[in-house]
């Protein structure tokens, strides 16, 4: 029998182990679709109530597709190597196909487990890779080239096939729902719906001629980017859609506005979608620096930082940051409407991060942490290393203190998104939420009559601390090697 693993690879469509496992099952045998929910990663303290629904709502849609071709996914509760070897008791496995992860440091402890108890047993492990990411001595191929043979790949989709007898019959049974512990947290009410339908319509959604030609123009405003942008991120992060499917998505649009557009308007359309590609070169990027240096999950990648912030960590700035009450109104604003929706757009991520790391001299790693249990598309290996980024502990080049009152007049400049996440400013007009002279101890009769506090006053200037911080890093940053690496996209 084989196993078909599913970790953070959950699609059965550009699955290559999916594919893999399925067209082989003569030579290895009959394929169980297996997923393993292990109360080591559940407990961590990065992983939230949050992801785990959105899994577990994919991973039952998961199961209905895998019923329509024939299958179904068995799912157990439990470590891997002990479920793994339970399963292997009761029906012997020849071969365990899946996808080589680079994500917590705990995960790939996991897999090497996993691989010395295959050795051991004399199973064979093909762990398939992915994101164009490679591992070790292997050379990876540029962006270009990676996209153009992502765009030439004939993706393959199992539905309307019936697979029946390739699949095992589960040789034990699957864990009582009730077995699997609940991560920490609450659930967002606003977070967007796992499976594979819902990441569909987000491409359908998004993939247009015109969205493409609009995209650089929505992306900056939290008041346009929650349409403007493809909200995909989440789905690429638990592998519900692949990169290649992505790229073949905006490939499309290209060809399609090729065939309707005139040629001054299709050569905008062009620039439009490489700025948009642009982003998933930096994902990529981000990815593979991970990759090669996975320690930036818990450290700073410019050994000089680590516990420096930590040595001046301030609870009562930390409290007033998560809890959305610093008294800055946009970085209020953005923490407030992470709360419920578990999404805030790419700028607004950074804004939040410098507004924690330089104004309140925050520990890079806290920060890191907390918003890893607040964003739903929360990929360790494109988080970590951007938060070393913005926070000036890393070797790429370029520090960027965001001003957050400028961020918010510049991006929200009639106050629209501060005054729906903080309801204290209500009676504020237009622009006046960003005046902190007039939303220190505000309190509007929408919010007195929900029983709301006076919004604070500033926890801190803003300028004096990004100045200070500004010192404190370069100081911090002098000697070091230059990587050669520019910063990807933040400034
Ligand atoms: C502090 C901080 C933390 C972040 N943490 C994460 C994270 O945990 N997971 C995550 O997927 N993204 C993260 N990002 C990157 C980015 O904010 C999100 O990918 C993006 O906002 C997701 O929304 P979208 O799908 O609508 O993106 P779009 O703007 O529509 O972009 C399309 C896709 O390109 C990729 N992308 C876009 N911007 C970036 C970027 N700057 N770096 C890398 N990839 C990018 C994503 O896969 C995204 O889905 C972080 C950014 C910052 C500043």
């Amino acid at each position: 029998m084989q196993i078909f693993w599913l970790k953070r690879n959950l699609r059965l469509q550009d699955s290559e182990p999916f594919y893999q496992s399925m067209k082989e099952f003569r030579q290895f045998g009959p394929v169980l679709p297996l997923y393993i929910h292990e109360p080591s990663l559940i407990n961590q303290p990065d992983v939230a109530l949050q992801h785990q629904r959105f899994v577990q709502e994919t991973l039952q849609a998961l199961d209905t597709e895998l019923r329509g071709v024939g299958g179904q996914l068995l799912q157990v509760t439990g470590e891997a190597v002990e479920t793994l070897d339970r399963i292997h008791q009761a029906r012997p496995i020849r071969r365990i196909c899946t996808h080589r992860e680079t994500t917590q440091n705990s995960q790939y402890a996991r897999d090497r487990k996993v691989r010395q108890w295959c050795l051991e047993n004399g199973i064979e492990l093909v762990e398939f890779g992915h994101n164009g990411v490679v591992r070790g001595a292997q050379e990876a191929l540029s962006f270009p080239d990676y996209f153009a043979a992502s765009v030439r790949v004939k993706l393959k989709d199992p539905r309307g096939t019936d697979l029946t007898e390739r699949f095992a019959e589960p040789p034990v049974a699957a864990s009582a729902a009730a077995s699997v512990p609940l991560a920490r947290g609450d659930d967002k009410p606003l977070r967007l719906r796992g499976g594979r339908r819902q990441a569909e319509k987000m491409l359908q959604r998004f993939f247009t001629v015109r969205n493409i030609h609009q995209y650089p123009f929505q992306l900056s405003s939290p008041n346009t980017a929650f349409e403007g942008c493809a909200r995909i991120s989440a789905y690429l992060a638990y592998g519900i859609v692949s990169d290649r499917e992505v790229f073949q998505a905006v490939d499309r649009v290209v060809t399609d506005g090729h065939q309707r557009l005139d040629q001054s308007e299709f050569q905008t359309l062009q620039k439009r979608a490489r700025f948009f590609l642009d982003r998933l070169l930096w994902r990529r990027q981000y990815i593979q620096a991970f990759e090669t240096n996975p320690r930036l999950e818990t450290e700073c990648m410019l050994a000089q930082f680590n516990g420096v912030r930590e040595a001046e960590f301030n609870a009562v700035f930390y409290d007033a940051w998560t809890s959305g009450t610093t008294g800055f109104p946009y970085i209020d604003a953005g923490m407030r409407c992470l709360h419920d929706t578990g999404w805030i757009n790419m700028r607004l991520r950074a804004t939040l991060v410098s507004f924690a790391t330089m104004n309140l001299w925050l520990p890079t790693t806290r920060v890191a942490q907390f918003l890893a249990t607040q964003f739903l598309d929360y990929d360790p290996a494109i988080h970590h290393v951007i938060h070393q980024v913005v926070s000036g502990t890393s070797t790429f080049d370029g520090l960027m203190v965001y001003d957050p009152i400028k961020q918010g007049q510049d991006h929200d400049a009639e106050g629209a998104f501060v005054r729906r996440w903080l309801p204290e400013l209500d009676d504020l007009p237009g622009s006046a939420v960003h005046d902190l002279s007039q939303t220190a101890r505000c309190l509007s009769d929408k919010a007195r009559a929900m029983g709301l506090a006076p919004y604070p006053a500033a926890i801190v200037d803003h300028r004096v601390t990004a100045n200070v911080a500004k010192r404190r890093v370069n100081d911090l940053q002098k000697g070091r090697q230059d990587s050669g690496h520019r910063q990807m996209g933040l400034l």
